[in-house]
């Protein structure tokens, strides 16, 4: 599957202001600057689709696309950035929480993480408090141009070690690197074929 159309639809600060429409959505979840604005600009072929921000953190915002005019991608604010007040440091914010539990639209969820690092705790936190909504997701590892193929492997293995602690079910899972532009084909197969089985 190929993108042919990639459209920003809106932002919305909260769940009640998100689309009334009947699009199945895929959302995008990782720390900031894990590479989610650039694995959506990646994905839709569109550079500059979603701006790559400069500033961790920065928008906070449930941002919706429209891709194909057939289904959409939905960029949520990333989690666990150090730049903001104690008061603001939540996991995640509550629209994102709402969100991930209560969208009847949401198909699937992709959660981002840095193919560069072992295994870190609030990536595993998030994991486990997805895995509790019963919603279907599956991993992402961004990044993998940065180191060896088998630096990759092993972080990827230790990664996926710990994250069976705190959801034993096998997950769907891919690579990504914007430089060898790695990771479009699989992720937007198994788009294709969630919309294609109507799950
Ligand atoms: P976001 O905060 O998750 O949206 O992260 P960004 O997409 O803004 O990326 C953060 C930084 O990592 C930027 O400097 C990107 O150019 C860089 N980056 C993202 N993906 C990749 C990748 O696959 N390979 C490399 N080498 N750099 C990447």
């Amino acid at each position: 599957m190929k993108i042919r159309s990639a459209r920003i639809a809106m932002s919305a600060p909260t769940l009640v202001d998100a689309p009334d429409w009947d699009l199945s959505e895929f959302a995008l979840i990782g720390r900031s600057n894990v590479g989610k604005s650039t694995l959506i600009n990646l994905l839709s072929n569109q550079d500059g689709l979603a701006k790559v921000s400069a500033t961790p953190g920065k928008t906070r915002l449930l941002n919706f696309f429209v891709m194909d005019e057939k289904w959409s991608l939905v960029d949520l604010p990333g989690y666990g950035f150090a730049k903001v007040a104690k008061s603001q440091q939540g996991l995640f914010t509550e629209a994102v929480a709402d969100y991930l539990s209560q969208r009847v639209n949401l198909a699937f969820v992709f959660v981002l993480i840095d193919s560069r690092l072992t295994p870190q705790p609030i990536d595993l936190d998030f994991i486990s408090w997805l895995s509790r909504t019963g919603k279907r997701f599956g991993l992402i590892f961004t990044k993998t141009d940065k180191q060896s193929p088998a630096r990759t492997m092993a972080n990827v293995g230790a990664i996926k070690a710990a994250v069976a602690d705190v959801h034993p079910q096998p997950l769907p899972t891919f690579t990504s690197s914007s430089k060898s532009r790695e990771g479009p084909r699989e992720i937007l197969g198994a788009i294709g074929e969630m919309l294609a089985s109507g799950q």
